[in-house]
Formats: C-alpha cells, sequence, structure tokens
C-alpha cells in the first residue's frame, strides 16, 4: 500500500510544468515533479512572450535571467508573402513597456526551459526523471498514480501538465483525442551571421501567403533568427513523433511564388524540422481545466494553433493561477481547483478560438485576401495590437 505524500505531484516537466513547479514552490508548497524523458530539455525553435507573460516571469524574480537570453524585437510588421509588401506594423520595443507594463520578448524555448529549471533547482523541488504516469484514479480523499515500473504513489493533488497528448486528460475527459489540424509546421533555428547581411533581422515579420504564412524573429540576444513556416496538408507516421527532420525541399516547393527576401532565407536554410499541428476545440467548460483533484494545464488543458504564439504564455498564466488559488483557500484542495478552473477557462478558449480564426486569416486567398491586406494598410497597429490580450493580469 502506497503512503500518502503531502507534495502535489506534477506530471510532465515542460514549460508549463517547470512553471508550476516554480510558483508553488517560491509560495511554499511542497512539489514533486515526474518526467518521462531520461534528461529535462526542450527543442530548438523559438517561442514569442506576450507582455502578460513577461509581467509573470518578472513577479517570479526572472527578468533579469529572460533579459540574459532573451531578444526584444522593437516592433511586429506584417507583410504580404507574394509582393513583400508591409501591410501593418505593431510597435514593440520600450512602446510595449510603456503601454502595457511588461516588454514583448522572443527566446529560444531551450533558453526559457533552461531558466525556468535552473530557478526551480534553487528550490527543494522532488524531481523525478525517467518516470512516466501509466494511470490516475482519485476519490474524495486522494489521487492515486501509477508509473510504468509499476511504483504507486497517493497525492492530495495531481497537476497534469502532460502536454497534447495528457494522459491526466484521458483520465478525467476520456475520448477526447487530439485533432490534426490540416497545417504543418517546418521550423528552423539559424545564427544571424551565418545569413547574408539583407536577411539578418532584429524584427518580428509575419509573412501571409495564400495557404501559407511564415514568422521570423532574433532570439538568443538577437544572435540566432527563428524561422517557422506554416504550411496546409499533413504528415506521414506517427503523429505523435511531431518533430521529424523535414524535407527542405518540400517547403521551398510550397513557397515557391513567395517573393525575396522570404524566398531567399527558406532557400538559405537546409536543416528544417517538421511538426504536424493539432489542436482541440476551444474550451467548453471549466470542467475541462480540473476536477475534484486533479488539475489541467497548458496544452494538456487547451491545445492551440500557433497563430497567436500564446500556447505557453496560457501555461504560464495557469501556473500563476494555480498558485494563487491555492494559496486563497490551502486546505480545501477541490475549492481551490474549482476557483482555478473558473478563473482561467473562458481566457484559455478565447486565445485557443482567436488563434484559430487568426490562422484562418493568415492563409486567406482571392478576394478575401484582397480585403484583409487593404484592411491591414487602413487599420495596421489598431488591428495587430490586443490590449485584452497583452493587458492581462494573471
Ligand atoms: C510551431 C509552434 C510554435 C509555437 N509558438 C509559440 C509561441 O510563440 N509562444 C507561445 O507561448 N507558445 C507557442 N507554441 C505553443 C507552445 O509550444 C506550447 O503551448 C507549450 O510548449 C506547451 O507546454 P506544456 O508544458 O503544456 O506541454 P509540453 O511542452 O508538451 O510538455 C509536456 C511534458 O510532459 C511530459 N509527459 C507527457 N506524458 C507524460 C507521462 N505520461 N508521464 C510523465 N511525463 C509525461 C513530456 O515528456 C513533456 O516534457 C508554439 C507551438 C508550436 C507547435
Amino acid at each position: 500500500m502506497a503512503g500518502m505524500d503531502t507534495s502535489m505531484v506534477i506530471v510532465g516537466g515542460g514549460i508549463g510544468g517547470l512553471a508550476t513547479a516554480l510558483a508553488a514552490a517560491r509560495a511554499g508548497l511542497p512539489v514533486r515533479l515526474l518526467e518521462q524523458a531520461p534528461a529535462f530539455g526542450e527543442v530548438g525553435a523559438g517561442i514569442q512572450l506576450g507582455p502578460n507573460v513577461v509581467r509573470v516571469l518578472e513577479g517570479w524574480g526572472l527578468g533579469d535571467a529572460l533579459r540574459r537570453v532573451a531578444a526584444f524585437p522593437t516592433q511586429l510588421e506584417v507583410r504580404n508573402a507574394l509582393s513583400a509588401d508591409t501591410l501593418g506594423v505593431l510597435p514593440l520595443g520600450e512602446h510595449a513597456v510603456a503601454r502595457y507594463g511588461a516588454a514583448y520578448a522572443t527566446v529560444a524555448r531551450a533558453d526559457l526551459h533552461g531558466l525556468l529549471l535552473q530557478a526551480v533547482q534553487t528550490h527543494a523541488v522532488d524531481l523525478q526523471l525517467a518516470t512516466t504516469l501509466a494511470a490516475v484514479q482519485q476519490d474524495a480523499q486522494a489521487v492515486h498514480l501509477q508509473t510504468a515500473t509499476g511504483e504507486q504513489l497517493q497525492t492530495p493533488m495531481l497537476v497534469g501538465a502532460d502536454g497534447l497528448w495528457s494522459q491526466v486528460r484521458q483520465h478525467l475527459l476520456p475520448h477526447s483525442e487530439p485533432v490534426a489540424t490540416g497545417h504543418l509546421a517546418f521550423r528552423a533555428m539559424v545564427r544571424q551571421d551565418a545569413l547574408p547581411a539583407m536577411l539578418r533581422s532584429q524584427v518580428i515579420t509575419a509573412w501571409l501567403g495564400p495557404k501559407f504564412h511564415a514568422v521570423q524573429y532574433p532570439v538568443r540576444g538577437g544572435e540566432w533568427l527563428n524561422v517557422v513556416a506554416i504550411v496546409q496538408g499533413h504528415a506521414k507516421g506517427d503523429p505523435r513523433s511531431w518533430d521529424h527532420s523535414a524535407n527542405a525541399a518540400e517547403l521551398r516547393a510550397r513557397l515557391a511564388n513567395a517573393q525575396a527576401p522570404l524566398l531567399d532565407l527558406i532557400h538559405t536554410i537546409d536543416d528544417w524540422r517538421l511538426w504536424p499541428l493539432f489542436d482541440r476545440p476551444p474550451m467548453a467548460r471549466a470542467t475541462e481545466q480540473a476536477q475534484g483533484r486533479i488539475a489541467l494545464l497548458g496544452d494538456a488543458a487547451h491545445p492551440m494553433r500557433p497563430y497567436l504564439a500564446q500556447g505557453a504564455g496560457m501555461a504560464i498564466e495557469d501556473a500563476h493561477q494555480l498558485t494563487a488559488s491555492l494559496q486563497a483557500q490551502p486546505a480545501h484542495v477541490p475549492a481551490a481547483l474549482a476557483h482555478y478552473a473558473q478563473t482561467r477557462w473562458q481566457r484559455n478558449a478565447r486565445v485557443q478560438a482567436r488563434a484559430l480564426r487568426n490562422g484562418q486569416i493568415f492563409h486567406l486567398g482571392g478576394p478575401l485576401r484582397v480585403g484583409r491586406d487593404v484592411s491591414l494598410r487602413l487599420l495596421g497597429a489598431r488591428l495587430l495590437d490586443l490590449p485584452w490580450l497583452y493587458g492581462y493580469r494573471a
């Protein structure tokens, strides 16, 4: 019979799981984290962090660490991929700080993951690698877990931060498999000094083409450039192994009608990784975020299309709110998790829905595409700025 541990158990050591471990440990809550991989790590790609997310990280004392590894682009520009015309510009840099009280940052995922891990390791968090959660049961008093090697654990509270294919979600919400979006992401990260001068950039650029778009931005203090190109189609093979080495020729063929400099960038970079993108419909109720003594967080709760660049951001906001809800009612886990779910699910649903809509707008063709471009030219920053998103205080 397994002994009852008073620590909360977090399953998953990605950005969401580590953020939760850090927030909880900072609040003095005992934490045990289980990660299936034999070592902590993140893939070589970038991630954008809006002011809503940077604000949370700064509140956790990570501002200096973030400034050491991130880039802070001066603007977001949206360009027509077929003409290279600039359609709209959103000032970032100092403008974002003045408007939202926090910066808009772009960072390599491994750097963000690394700084979260380093911060977690300054606390007494029990980090257990090579440990796969295999089964979950809950009753009124506890959650009962079993790992793939047969180890049994009991905990007063379980956080499923185990990503898109979440085992914890499978227990709470059976028969809710992720859905293939029909979009594929080609990703690359390259040193800027390895690129011709005209391809280097310190701003975020979103290129909109019919049935494809691409986004590029600096990371690592501006020394590296992250590029992601999204095309429509389905990948072969097991969808769970979502990081395939990609065929550069296929990407070049898909973007053949793009203009320079995007076309040149696609041709200069040889080393692409391919991700088939999956999501779920936007959340419809609070019970998709928590039930009883089990909370879902990040992609386990609300995987989304990356077209608003906020999936990890929402995981970080979730982590912050979960800890606040637990601090408010430390002796009543189900009540605290119900509060967490009520506070988070509509925000997450709104971000999921907006990301879905952005993807449709980004890939428009024909007359609708012309209309979109005219609106962007006329309204520019007013369309691109999202105060409800960036001004949110988790
Ligand atoms: C192309 C692309 C671009 C993106 N760009 C952005 C962006 O600019 N900004 C942004 O905020 N977000 C972005 N995102 C979204 C972001 O990457 C995800 O939302 C985020 O990484 C989810 O983190 P997570 O911790 O919830 O899940 P994951 O990162 O999937 O972590 C889950 C962890 O759980 C572990 N695990 C799984 N099952 C088990 C088990 N049974 N037992 C133990 N451990 C387990 C896994 O090994 C993994 O470490 C992008 C996504 C894509 C695909």
